[in-house]
């Protein structure tokens, strides 16, 4: 299936664009029931790692890993935490059980063998938000040694009503990165908190609490983390139960949101202290993240890098036809074919100036690991890394008339992003449900933190304008995909019309062509969370 054309092709010319039955060909055998979901660690794994390379070497790409390999070793840390020993709050010095999963959810990253936490103290932090650019700090210098941080989920004026002086500061509706949970508990950590439980709120989180629960008290991080760096223990407190509780300390949780959306919001102890006792179990198991390039002919110190993440769900409970291959197929190997197509395309195509790396990384579904442990270990420099393109989920019903664009306003490549949609006749589209914070939710985002310009293609972001069947389409498509997400019917199917897909591949290839001619470099807008970061190893582009 990935044989080279063997038809009357020169390398120097630009060949045909990319291939509708190539992607299907690639996900149908990576979403077969023979990788078995495609779960990092296991021997599905090997088996999807042998294929990726077999596909580049074919496609005449260089390793692209590290000592001139074709990966990247990843370690990866997973705990889980097992019926507690102990746990319970205690009011006044009256102590009362707390029912982890009902009232609480408590997990652990921490490389440990129990989450042991004696009567500590509850501080609520509001958002628990340090935003310099925005001049908002929710802790206010508190000290949190041996406490537990409080907090509410999303960001500071996702509640606001208009007018309110917040209103906007954090993109109103639209999601930050303060607003997710992930930053939440990193942010604690540093402020030098044993633990932190967000108020679990589903408009703010964009999920119920089935969602919360569902990983059974699993977790997974990147192996090798400094334990002292990190939360004892972290979770969610159950909406109804966190305003009882907040209400026999004596505070009102309602009124306390109202007071976080304010910038001189400062921290309120609550006089109740927490005990937890909980076995965890930890191991540690090696993954790979798969990397290819296609050295630049001028300035090959330069990079774009297009990726897509190769792992899905694995083997689990049977769904209602019996079916426990997790294939992911949409998700995200259809990704992974679009950056293969890519591959073929450039590699016979004439050779640009800068150097081309395609990654295909591991561990996404246990929290972006594969691409953050690039991010903190990158093979190819991050201050010269043009821009990361991502591919993650792509709609399967045919040729479209707009591009879905998650995370508006955040960097210029958005520009080239409407300028690749026009040559296509399309147009792009802001995301449908900013709240949702699909920005900081692909592997995009891992190298966005450290300052590299990125995109992401992601169908989920709400329905597109179909050629056939319009935006009521596209929303039905999008709806039963949602249906699927995660699940084991999201499979390959002979009814894909992989059209559209292809087209929004082909918007990457544009791009990707354009700025590995160029000596241009993207750069974030004004006022987003990323802009100090990249700018801050400007010296190193020679501008
Ligand atoms: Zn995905």
């Amino acid at each position: 299936m990935l044989a080279l054309p063997t038809a009357c092709r020169t390398r120097s010319a630009e060949p045909a664009g990319v291939d509708p039955a190539r992607l299907g060909s690639i996900v149908q055998t990576l979403a077969s029931d023979e990788y078995e979901g495609r779960a990092p660690g296991t021997r599905a794994e090997t088996k999807t790692i042998d294929y990726l390379i077999g596909a580049f070497r074919a496609l005449g790409l260089e390793p692209g890993g590290e000592g001139g390999s074709w990966t990247q070793a990843v370690a990866l840390l997973r705990t889980q935490v097992g019926a507690p020993r102990t746990l319970d709050v205690s009011i006044g010095g009256h102590s009362r059980p707390l029912a982890q999963g009902e009232q609480v959810f408590i997990t652990t990253v921490r490389n440990a063998p129990q989450i042991d936490v004696r009567a500590a103290p509850l501080v609520f932090v509001g958002y628990g938000v340090t935003a310099p650019e925005r001049s908002w700090d929710d802790y206010k210098g508190v000290d949190l040694a041996g406490k537990i941080a409080v907090m509410l989920i999303n960001d500071p004026d996702f509640h606001a009503a208009p007018g309110e002086p917040v209103a906007g500061e954090f993109g109103g509706r639209r999601m930050t990165y303060y607003g997710r949970w992930t930053y939440k508990f990193e942010e604690a950590a540093r402020r030098g908190a044993i633990g932190a439980l967000i108020v679990h709120d589903t408009d703010g989180v964009g999920y119920g609490w089935p969602t919360i629960i569902a990983s059974g008290g699993e977790s997974f991080d990147l192996a090798g983390r400094d334990p002292a760096g990190q939360l004892a223990l972290r979770g969610w407190l159950a909406h109804e139960y966190a305003a009882t509780l907040f209400r026999d300390a004596g505070l009102d949780l309602a009124a306390l949101r109202v007071q976080a959306r304010r910038a001189d919001f400062r921290p309120v102890a609550l006089n109740v202290t927490l005990t937890a006792d909980m076995p965890v179990s930890v191991a540690t198991t090696e993954s790979h993240n798969v990397l290819a390039k296609l050295t630049g002919t001028a300035r090959a110190d330069e990079t774009i890098m297009f990726g897509a993440h190769w792992d899905a769900y694995g083997i689990g409970a049977p769904d209602a036809a019996g079916r426990t291959v997790r294939a992911g197929a949409n998700d995200d190997a259809l990704g992974v074919a679009g950056i293969l197509e890519l591959a073929r395309l450039f590699s016979a195509g004439p050779r640009p100036q800068r150097t081309l790396v395609f990654a295909l990384w591991t561990a996404e579904e246990r929290g972006l690991l594969g691409s953050t442990a690039y991010a903190e270990h990158p093979v190819y420099p991050l201050a010269t890394t043009v821009a990361n393109l991502t591919l993650d989920i792509l709609q399967t019903a045919g040729p479209a008339r707009d591009v879905m664009l998650v995370g508006e306003g955040q960097s210029d490549l958005e520009d080239d992003l409407a300028r690749a949609a026009a040559t296509q006749g399309r147009t792009v589209t802001p995301e449908a449900l900013p709240e949702r914070g699909l920005f900081y939710r692909a592997d995009h985002f891992p190298l966005a933190r450290q300052g590299v310009p990125v995109l992401l293609l992601m169908a989920m972001s709400g329905g597109a304008d179909l050629v056939d069947g319009g935006r009521d389409a596209g929303n039905r498509w999008l709806e039963a995909y949602m249906r699927c997400y995660h699940q084991p019917c999201d499979r390959w199917s002979a009814d894909w019309d992989l059209r559209g897909a292809a087209q929004d591949i082909e918007l990457f290839r544009a791009i990707g062509r354009e700025l590995a001619n160029s000596q241009r470099w993207p750069a974030w807008r004004a006022g987003s969370e990323f802009e100090a970061t990249r700018e801050a190893s400007r010296a190193a582009r020679g501008h």
